[in-house]
């Protein structure tokens, strides 16, 4: 009853939307709904003078029908990446844009795919090397355009698998890289902070917001200043469960603050931690300062942390790190691989993952400090993938505990300490992955953005540009 509620409902949607835009009608069918996202509704289309043709001879669109609510400018400025960036390097293109009133249509090629859950598990490394590949050759092609794609998951990165063909969609949340500032500034002052609502973009005066709002019934949309979007935070994926296995509690990071850039009343969640006061208070320099404001535009489970920490100067880097999450996914099978629920959460399994050290050192880094009440080693990437892969331990099985987990060697999945995370030893394999694609994650998931490895730069990794 209810899978035939939702097929009256899609069949409504698809009927209203060609209603209120009678040329789709004119030139497409419409079969039905392919996708759904917090901004738009996608559609499988093919055209009408091709009707009579068998599907397998037919020309497939996702037609992408654009929330009416969505601002103008977040339309135009998805619109212009597509036309500018689009149509090559496994980066969606757009065919045509249909525009009646505040119905918008993007028309794109069409790729089928499957969801990422249902491969996760099924890629061996040449697959996953030529999917990280493509990934990172679509990124390096959008940030060669001074373009942080901001919404880097699998859901936004289509795969044909039985086509090997890949594309990178969605610039719903798409931000240009904001020029750095010529002297960068010394850590402990804070850049003027953008509206929340900017995504890092000067905030439009009143006459400009009416002019744009005059403008949005008359908006065409082949012309135009791109302008960059008001993004809105979307909703983490339904998600199952984070799987460090981890022997240990997840360390609780609080507050970012650092004592020169005392944190943000509102960063306080619990007021009792913070670091400049005494117990119970927190100081007046703390309460006089304005909440640090930074892009936090993404999917949580993907966020890096200089966006979990409200870092101003975001950059590229917020891309390779989300490169990074789906390929430590794809080599744990896990999916989702993180699943906090907010920020802070958050940032306690980075701390879980990469050990609470290198993400403070990052953290200090970006001017910001991150106080657990536990210090944590973090966990191997490669034992992990190991024993989430391979078979449990034998129970019983003994050998030298650890210092840390105080588990057997053969159950510790705690980080070598001795070896640097991006080190690797070009005979071995970890669960039938080379162990350069561990060494590969280190990189992605650096917590240093600036440290961080670009896209171009992944091309040339050992893993990526073996054979
Ligand atoms: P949103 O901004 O709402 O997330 P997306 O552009 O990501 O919109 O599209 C939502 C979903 O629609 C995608 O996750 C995908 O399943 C499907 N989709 C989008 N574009 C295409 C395409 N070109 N071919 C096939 N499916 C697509
Ligand atoms: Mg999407």
């Amino acid at each position: 009853q209810s899978a035939n509620s939702k097929e009256d409902v899609e069949k409504y949607q698809i009927k209203e939307l060609l209603h209120k835009l009678p040329r789709l009608d004119k030139i497409f069918e419409v079969h039905r709904k392919i996708g759904e996202g917090t901004f738009s509704s996608v559609y499988l289309g093919s055209l009408r003078q091709h009707a009579t043709l068998p599907d397998s001879e037919k020309r497939w669109f996702a037609i992408k029908h654009l929330v009416p609510t969505a601002h103008p400018a977040r339309i135009e400025h998805e619109l212009r990446c597509l036309q500018d960036m689009g149509g090559k390097h496994h980066v969606i293109g757009v065919e045509l844009c249909l525009r009646n009133l505040d119905t918008i249509v993007f028309i794109m090629p069409y790729i089928p795919h499957k969801k990422f859950s249902e491969y996760v598990g099924e890629m061996d490394a040449g697959e996953l090397r030529q999917y990280m590949r493509a990934l990172l050759t679509a990124l390096r092609h959008v940030h060669s355009f001074g373009v942080i794609h901001r919404d880097v998951k699998p859901s936004n990165f289509l795969y044909d698998r039985d086509n090997r063909r890949y594309l990178l969609v969605d610039f719903g949340l798409a931000q240009r890289l904001c020029p750095a500032p010529e002297e960068p500034p010394a850590l402990p002052a804070l850049p003027a902070p953008p509206p929340a609502h900017s995504n890092g973009l000067r905030k439009r005066t009143r006459e400009e917001e009416d002019a744009s709002a005059a403008k949005r019934v008359a908006l065409d949309l082949s012309t135009g200043r791109p302008v960059a979007t008001a993004a809105a935070p979307r909703e983490p994926p339904p998600g199952g469960p984070f799987v460090p296995a981890s022997p240990t509690v997840p360390a609780s990071p609080a507050v970012p603050a650092s004592p020169a850039v005392p944190a943000s009343p509102a960063a306080h969640a619990g007021r009792a931690r913070c670091a400049c006061s005494g117990v119970g208070g927190v100081c007046g320099a703390c309460l006089a300062r304005a909440p640090p404001r930074a892009p936090r535009a993404g999917t949580q489970g993907f966020r890096p942390p200089e966006v979990l920490l409200k870092y101003p100067q975001q950059t590229t880097a917020v891309d390779v790190w989300a490169a990074g999450v789906v390929l430590a996914s794809a080599l744990t099978a896990r999916y989702p691989f993180f699943r906090a629920g907010d920020d802070v959460a958050a940032l306690a399994e980075l701390a879980d993952l990469l050990g609470t050290a290198p993400l403070q050192r990052a953290a200090e880094a970006l001017g910001r400090r991150v106080v657990t009440s536990a210090a944590r080693r973090g966990l191997c990437l490669r034992k992990l993938a190991a024993r989430l892969r391979g078979p449990a331990p034998a129970p019983g099985a003994a050998g030298p505990a650890c210092t840390t987990c105080r588990l057997p060697e053969n159950q510790c999945l705690c980080r070598d300490e001795m070896k640097k995370a991006d080190e690797f030893s070009p005979a071995r394999s970890v669960a039938g992955f080379p162990d350069a694609a561990f060494a590969l994650a280190a990189r992605l998931l650096e917590p240093d953005p600036r440290a961080r490895i670009s896209a171009h730069d992944a091309l040339q990794h050992p893993f990526l540009a073996a054979d």
